[in-house]
C-alpha cells in the first residue's frame, strides 16, 4: 500500500504522530506539502511566516532526500492538490494531524469526501497538543472555562504515556523513493525572501533555541515579564509551525521541575486551553466569549487606530512595543497585554480591530492563542482580565522596563531621557523655561479621562 503524509502545522521528521502511523501501516509512504492558495491569497508579499514556513521545509526536504526521498511539494487549493497527489501515486491513504481551527476543520471534510469518491481515507491524529478536545474535563463533562481548575486537571491527568513520542527512525526505510522534486521558489509563490535568519527556522533552529533556553528556564518565573531581558524560549513560531514537539517541550520542562519549569509548562497549558476553547465554541473567533459583551458600542476612531497600529499614541511603552511588532513579528508578552489592553481600554476600539492587525504581523500568529488573548485583554473572554482593571502604561513601563532599556530599543528618539523621565515624557518640567526637545509625538489621549469613559462603556452594557 501507499500512503501520503500530509504536512502541515507539523514540519518535522521526528515524534511525528501521523507519520509515525502512516509508515507503520504502508509499505511506501511520500511526503507532501501544498502551499494553499485559500491561506497565501489573503497573505502580503512581505509576510515572514512565508520565508519562516520556506526555509523550516528546505530542512525537511533535506532531511528527507537523506534517507532516499523528498518532499513533493504544489502549490494549489488543498481541496484539489491533495485528492490530485492521491490519484497520481495511487495511495489509499493519506495521514494528517488534526487541526483545530473552524476553516481547517471545513477543509479536512472536503478533502476527506473528495478523497472518498476515489477509494482514499484521510487519517487524522493528536499531534500539536498534550490534550485535545474533549480529553479535558469537568467533572460533570463540560468544558472547562477558567484556567487555573482547567490546569489542575491537566497536570492530574498527566503522565509518561501522553508524553511519549512517536518514533520515526525504525521506520524511515517506508519512505517511498523519489527523483529530485522542485521546489518552488518564494517569488514564484508570490512572496519577498525576507530575511528570517533571527527566528532560527526549521526543527534545527527550534532545537537549538529549545536547548538554550534550558540553560535559563530556572529564571523564567523572575526573567519572564521584562522585555528588555532575554527571559522567554522565543519558541511560539516553532510551536506554531511544528518545527518542535510539544511532547518533547512539556516532558522536559516536567522532568526538570522547579520553579521557572513548572511556570513555563503552565504557559504551554495556555495554549492548550485556548487550543480546546475554539473547539468548543468556534463563535469566539467573531463573537466575545460573554456574549454580553458582544456589542460594546466602542467609538472605534480610525485615526487612533491608526497611531496605535504605528507606533505613535505617546505612550513610549506601548509605541515601543508596537514597533518591534512592525519590525520583527515579534512581541513580548507583557506588551501584548499592554497593547491590547491600551487600544481596547484607553483608545476604545473594539478589540476584533487588534487582533486582527496581530492576526497580520505576528510571526506565531495562532487563531487560539491570539484570540484568547485579545479577549482576555478586553474583558470580553473565559477567565479574563474584569473589566473594572485597567492597565495604566505608564506604571506597567515604569514596573516592567524600569531602566527604559526597551523603550529606548525602539523610540531611539527618547534615547537621551533619564529612566525617570521616559515613561511619561509629557511630564517633564522644564529647567530654567526649557525641556528637552525630541522628536516623538505628545500623548494621544489622557489615560485617567478614558480609563472612566472605559468603565462607563463596560457598565453600560
Ligand atoms: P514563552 O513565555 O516562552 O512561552 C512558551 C509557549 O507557551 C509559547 O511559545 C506559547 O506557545 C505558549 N504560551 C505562552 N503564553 C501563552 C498564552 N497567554 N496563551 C497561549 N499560549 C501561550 N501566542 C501565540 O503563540 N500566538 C498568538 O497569536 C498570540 N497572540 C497573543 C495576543 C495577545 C493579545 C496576548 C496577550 C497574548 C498572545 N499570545 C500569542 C501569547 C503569548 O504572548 C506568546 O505565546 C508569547 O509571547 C510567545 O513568546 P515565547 O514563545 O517566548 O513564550
Amino acid at each position: 500500500t501507499t500512503s501520503l503524509i500530509w504536512f502541515r502545522r507539523d514540519l518535522r521528521l521526528f515524534d511525528h504522530a501521523a507519520l509515525h502511523h502512516a509508515l507503520k501501516a504502508s509499505q511506501k509512504v511520500i511526503a507532501v506539502f501544498i502551499f494553499d492558495r485559500s491561506i497565501l491569497d489573503g497573505l502580503k508579499r512581505d509576510d515572514r511566516r512565508i520565508a519562516f514556513i520556506w526555509h523550516s521545509l528546505q530542512q525537511l526536504k533535506a532531511s528527507l532526500m537523506a534517507e532516499g526521498s523528498d518532499l513533493v511539494i504544489r502549490h494549489g487549493k488543498a481541496e484539489l492538490e491533495i485528492p490530485r497527489l492521491a490519484a497520481e501515486f495511487n495511495a489509499t491513504a493519506v495521514y494528517t494531524n488534526h487541526d483545530y481551527e473552524p476553516a481547517a476543520i471545513v477543509r479536512d471534510a472536503n478533502v476527506a469526501e473528495q478523497l472518498a469518491t476515489v477509494g482514499c481515507q484521510l487519517h487524522s491524529y493528536k499531534d500539536q497538543v498534550i490534550f485535545e478536545k474533549d480529553e479535558v474535563l469537568t467533572k460533570t463533562g463540560g468544558m472547562y472555562s477558567v484556567f487555573t481548575p482547567y490546569k489542575r486537571s491537566w497536570l492530574a491527568k498527566l503522565n509518561d504515556f501522553y508524553l511519549t513520542s512517536y518514533p520515526i527512525k525504525p521506520y524511515l526505510k517506508r519512505l517511498a523513493p523519489l527523483p529530485l522534486q522542485a521546489m518552488p521558489s518564494l517569488a514564484v509563490l508570490g512572496f519577498d525572501d525576507i530575511d528570517v535568519s533571527t527566528l532560527q527556522p526549521g526543527m534545527a533552529g527550534g532545537e537549538a533555541l529549545f536547548n538554550d533556553f534550558c540553560l535559563r528556564i530556572n529564571d523564567y518565573q523572575e526573567a519572564r515579564d521584562f522585555p528588555a531581558v532575554k527571559g522567554v524560549s522565543y519558541l511560539s513560531v516553532h510551536l506554531r509551525f511544528g518545527t518542535v514537539s510539544i511532547r518533547e517541550l512539556a516532558k522536559r520542562a516536567w522532568q526538570m521541575g522547579g520553579r521557572g519549569a513548572e511556570t513555563w509548562l503552565s504557559e504551554l497549558i495556555w495554549r492548550e486551553f485556548y487550543q480546546q476553547i475554539l473547539w468548543h465554541r468556534p463563535e469566539v473567533v467573531q463573537h466575545a466569549f460573554k456574549p454580553e459583551y458582544d456589542a460594546l458600542p466602542f467609538p472605534n476612531n480610525p485615526e487612533y487606530f491608526a497611531a496605535w497600529c504605528e507606533g505613535r499614541t505617546g505612550f513610549p511603552i506601548v509605541d515601543a512595543a508596537m514597533r518591534q511588532l512592525n519590525q520583527t513579528g515579534f512581541m513580548h508578552n507583557r506588551l501584548r497585554m499592554i497593547a491590547a489592553s491600551f487600544l481596547v481600554k484607553d483608545l476604545l476600539i473594539d478589540w476584533r480591530w487588534g487582533e486582527q492587525y496581530f492576526a497580520e504581523k505576528l510571526n506565531d500568529f495562532d487563531l487560539a492563542a491570539n484570540n484568547g488573548g485579545w479577549q482576555w485583554a478586553a474583558s470580553t473572554g473565559c477567565d479574563a482580565q474584569p473589566y473594572f482593571r485597567i492597565f495604566n502604561p505608564v506604571s506597567q513601563s515604569e514596573r516592567f522596563d524600569p531602566q527604559g532599556k526597551f523603550i529606548r530599543r525602539y523610540c531611539p528618539e527618547l534615547a537621551e531621557l533619564s529612566p525617570k523621565e521616559i515613561h511619561a515624557p509629557w511630564l517633564i518640567k522644564a529647567i530654567f523655561g526649557i525641556k528637552p526637545s525630541y522628536d516623538y509625538p505628545a500623548p494621544i489621549v489622557d489615560h485617567a479621562a478614558q480609563r472612566i469613559a472605559a468603565l462607563a462603556l463596560f457598565k453600560r452594557n
